[in-house]
């Protein structure tokens, strides 16, 4: 195979303008937090990035106070047409400041300049413009007249899409008019601190929006905080329920976005080349660390072999290494115990005798990288046909018949998303139809707009956000 040598092309790291140290923000302001310092790390080298302060619970204590008190006395009671002045001042600022945006991302997260500056900060930006147009229309959205914010919103989310996540979660709440404890994750704090920093430029009210860095302790102190109205987490399946089971019966109202393990549905009509992007796109994007990632792929028996033969073919090229480096394709593993996770549900395919095939590609020789890998001759009953390895890791099924395709897609404790490939029309439908996925794609993979509700079902958890839908989770209806 011709080989395509490419020059470094490494996007400078300058412009992130990377400090020795962060502050909480509560109240308007940087403070220090009394909580055990954290260091964040550069998943590619495992350098220390900086010291990020973390709340203790007296901490949590006063940014849930000074949320209610900025909710009852300026922010729930401001008309809708002048808070979307200021979710719209964010939204410019952080498309203006994307670039630095996107190569902190890339540093403190490990994924690829390509992505953080083209998916992840442009739809974080995106997220903001949608919900600053909803701001003054809640009257039309559908949950009656003069619809009521819930209060003191207390959000957790994880590491894969820092700022996106953040976004995803504070953008709505403050277009219904509700405040903001929003916790970062552990290993990824440093975006959540930066749009901070743009909140208080935009000139937002002080405590509207709290960010509080921390461990999951200070997540689990602040959703069963008795000053929270309304909790979104998303995160693990396993954390999900704990938190369901402890606010059961609060009266709190909850959404949570977990874990998937959706199939990609590849029928003999595909057109194959486009399929095969589709099929990389939905398990190697985000090195796999994604919700919602293709990580089942069922194809027609008739097609496999050259299917699976093309997919190697296209795999193969895939560049894996330096985050930063614009023709990276594949980044770093966000920590170690990520990447330890991965290797055990890896060996377990092993070890059940699922058939491995694993790319070529070199790897760095400091950080945390994982090869780009594809079972084949996988069964349902095998841990890596079940479980999310939240990597970039591929777990390929066949199927014989529509109807069988769509009981092996479905059987899964999860319900985020699928796709399906095909060149019928009225199979998209027949197939959308039976597949319990909160998200279907059609002949695409891994989409995401602010217009469009996302969320699961079962173990995926519940709650949409994004679109129209996406506002009762924030408001009194
Ligand atoms: P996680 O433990 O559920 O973490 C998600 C967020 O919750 C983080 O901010 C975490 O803080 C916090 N947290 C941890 N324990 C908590 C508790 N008891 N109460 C409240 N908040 C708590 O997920 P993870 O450890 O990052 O990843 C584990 C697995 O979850 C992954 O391998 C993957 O399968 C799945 N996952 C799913 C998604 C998704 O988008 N659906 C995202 C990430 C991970 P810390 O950062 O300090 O732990
Ligand atoms: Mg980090």
């Amino acid at each position: 195979m011709t080989s395509w040598e490419y020059a470094p092309a490494p996007e400078s790291r300058e412009i992130a303008r990377l400090r020795p140290s962060y502050r909480m923000f509560v109240g308007g302001e940087f403070v220090e937090g009394t909580g055990e310092p954290l260091k964040t790390v550069n998943p590619a080298t495992e350098e220390v990035l900086a010291e990020v302060s973390t709340a203790s619970a007296s901490d949590v204590d006063k940014a849930v106070a000074t949320a209610r008190k900025a909710q009852e006395k300026v922010w729930g009671r401001m008309p809708g047409a002048e808070r979307a002045k200021y979710i719209f001042r964010i939204a410019r600022m952080i498309a203006e400041r994307g670039r630095e945006l996107a190569v902190l991302e890339s540093l403190d997260n490990g994924k690829p300049i390509r992505e953080s500056r083209d998916v992840d900060i442009p739809t974080a930006s995106a997220h903001f413009f949608y919900h600053a147009g909803w701001a003054d229309k809640l009257d039309y959205a559908g949950y009656g007249p003069d619809p009521q914010p819930l209060g003191v919103a207390g959000q957790v989310i994880p590491w894969n899409f820092p700022l996106l996540m953040a976004s995803w979660k504070i953008a709505p709440a403050l277009a219904c008019g509700n405040t903001v404890v929003l916790k970062p994750a552990e290993t990824t704090p440093l975006t959540a601190l930066v749009l901070a920093e743009i909140i208080q430029q935009a000139d937002l009210p002080p405590g509207v929006v709290n960010i509080l860095p921390g461990a999951g302790d200070v997540g689990s102190t602040l959703v069963n905080h008795p000053g929270v109205d309304k909790v979104a987490f998303t995160g693990s399946t396993e954390v999900g329920k704990s938190i369901q089971s402890s606010l059961a019966g609060t009266g709190k109202k909850l959404t949570l976005e977990l874990g998937g393990k959706a199939a990609n549905i590849v029928f003999d009509d595909a057109p194959l080349d486009q399929a095969v992007e589709g099929i990389v796109n939905g398990i190697f994007f985000n090195q796999g660390h994604v919700c919602c990632a293709g990580s089942r792929l069922l194809v027609s028996e008739s097609i496999a072999d050259e299917l699976l033969a093309t997919l190697h073919q296209r795999v193969s090229t895939l560049r894996v290494g330096d985050p930063l480096d614009k023709n990276t394709d594949v980044g770093a593993i966000n920590s170690g115990m990520q990447l330890a996770k991965i290797r055990e549900l890896v060996a377990a395919g092993d070890a059940e005798g699922a058939e491995r095939w694993t790319s070529p590609c070199p790897l760095p020789e400091r950080g945390f990288f994982f090869a780009p890998t594809v079972f084949a001759n996988v069964s349902q009953s095998m841990r890596i046909a079940r479980e999310e390895i939240f990597g970039p890791v591929l777990s390929v099924l066949t199927f014989r018949t529509p109807d069988e395709a769509v009981a092996k897609a479905n059987n899964t404790p999860y319900g985020l998303s699928a796709g399906i490939w095909t060149e019928k029309g009225s199979r998209i439908l027949w197939m959308a139809d039976r597949m319990r996925a909160g998200v279907v794609w059609a002949n695409t993979f891994n989409r995401f707009d602010p217009t469009a509700p996302f969320g699961g079902y079962q173990e995926s958890g519940f709650g949409r956000e994004g679109g129209r839908t996406g506002l009762e989770a924030y408001l009194n209806v």
